[in-house]
């Protein structure tokens, strides 16, 4: 049976979906678009499902159902993550290759998107199963996949052991290296430096291109930061760093705040230390509700989606959220802040970082060159404000919510590459 952990990360997927799919609907009518451009949006181009045998532990052998769908190539090899999850469906990865494409597009790396994975709980596997689950999937969809093909990546359950295992597999089809054919491989075997942290810092990019734009003076900004797993404490831990005063952060078990700045790196060892955040010396306990509506400047949502809502989005006192989970404000809390003038810098772009630092993994092991940190920060902090701007400065001009305009964004993208090549 699926634990709690694997229900969440799905729902969470499927709200982002939903959300992106209404968003879509309302941008299709108002920019007009024709049956061609809607059909062409509305089918992935390839789409895979495969049965395969693997022999488990007790020498029975099991079959496998996997998936891969390559929704879009117009503007580049299809690029997106493999999940290992007991409820996987073909919908759902249908749903999530498009939000791949969208996401590529919106941050403007040569991308197209997909997504795939294996109906299966790894949690119930042995290691010596879990490898041969990912080599069994690999030789089924392998002739699919390639560095100029479709680029798979981690996601749900999947980390970068299962991506050596994957390039592992892919080279022996081949009989040749082929490093680019995944990307979140370890920095030791064709990996890059910086990717552990990529999402959280690429969204602080974009975040300090924000506080510009609304005048917010970095030096005082206060921050609020929900959810402290990777994502949270390495933007507590990277914004503590720059100096802002990060006022409350909070886990699943609840939530710590000092007016004055917690000391993110001694709560990171507290936490270490006793399981939670709560009762850190210094601050006071807080719920995850009171977090979101504290007195700060900056609200960053970066664990479950659906926490800001028509209920608590009056209430919340930051003048910018920043994104970094998938899906955490509904629509209708969205229209709140665009009412209240509060800057909400949605998911899509807010935590593409992951995804930018994926294709200079790619850019990388093609050329066989190896960036220091300095040069892959660099790269993509020009990308995050390049895209930022891009979606800030159509804002501007249709008088619109960011989210309405990074979706727009990104379908003028996709659809102007297929008139190029005449698809349209
Ligand atoms: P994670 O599992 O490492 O951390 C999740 C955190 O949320 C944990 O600290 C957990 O305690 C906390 N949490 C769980 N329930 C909570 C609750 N009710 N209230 C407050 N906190 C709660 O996950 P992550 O990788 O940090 O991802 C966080 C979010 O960011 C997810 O929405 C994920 O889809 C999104 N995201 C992550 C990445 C990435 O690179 N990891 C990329 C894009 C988007």
């Amino acid at each position: 049976m699926p634990n709690k952990q694997h229900e969440r990360i799905h729902s969470d997927d499927r709200n982002l979906c939903q959300l992106c799919m209404s968003e879509l609907g309302g941008i299709y009518a108002d920019l007009g678009l024709t049956m061609d451009e809607l059909d062409l949006l509305d089918m992935p181009r390839r789409s895979f499902t495969v049965h395969f045998p693997v022999r488990m532990d007790s020498g029975k052998t099991k079959m496998f159902v996997g998936y891969r769908i390559q929704y879009n190539d117009a503007r580049g090899p299809t690029k997106g993550g493999i999940r290992f999850h007991p409820e996987l469906t073909i919908d759902d990865v249908r749903d999530l290759a498009f939000l791949m494409v969208l996401k590529c597009a919106v941050v403007n790396i040569p991308f197209g998107g997909a997504k795939g994975g294996v109906v299966v709980n790894p949690k119930n596997l042995s290691r010596n199963e879990l490898e041969q689950v990912t080599r069994g999937y690999i030789r089924a969809i392998g002739q699919f996949i390639g560095p100029d093909k479709d680029i798979p990546a981690p996601d749900v359950y999947t980390d970068e052991k299962i991506m050596i295992w994957i390039l592992d597999e892919y080279e022996r089809i081949r009989g040749r290296h082929v490093p680019a054919v995944v990307t979140g491989k370890p920095y030791d075997l064709f990996g890059i430096k910086a990717r552990s942290y990529s999402t959280s810092l690429g969204g602080i990019y974009v975040l300090e291109e924000a506080m510009k734009k609304v005048g917010m003076d970095s030096s005082r900004a206060r921050v609020a930061i929900q959810g402290f797993g990777n994502v949270g404490s390495n933007a507590a831990k990277i914004l503590h760093d720059k100096g802002y005063p990060v006022v409350a952060v909070s886990d699943s078990r609840g939530g710590i705040i000092s007016e004055d700045g917690l000391n993110i790196p001694e709560a990171m060892k507290h936490k270490d230390r006793t399981g939670s955040l709560r009762d850190f010396p210094g601050s006071r306990n807080i719920t995850n509700g009171e977090l979101l509506v504290c007195d700060c400047d900056i609200l960053i949502p970066a664990a479950l989606s659906g926490q800001l809502t028509a209920d608590n989005a009056e209430e919340v006192r930051a003048r910018i959220v920043l994104e970094l989970a998938n899906a955490p404000t509904t629509t209708d809390a969205d229209e709140v802040f665009f009412k209240k003038k509060v800057m909400l810098i949605p998911d899509i772009i807010a935590n593409a970082g992951g995804v930018v630092v994926s294709y200079f993994e790619w850019s990388q092991n093609l050329n066989n060159d190896y960036w220091e940190e300095e040069k892959v920060l660099q790269k993509l902090r020009n990308i995050m404000i390049t895209a930022f701007n891009d979606v800030h400065g159509l804002c501007h001009v249709e008088s619109c919510r960011m989210r309405r305009a990074a979706y727009q964004l990104a379908v003028e993208r996709i659809l102007h590459a297929e008139k190029l090549r005449g698809n349209l």
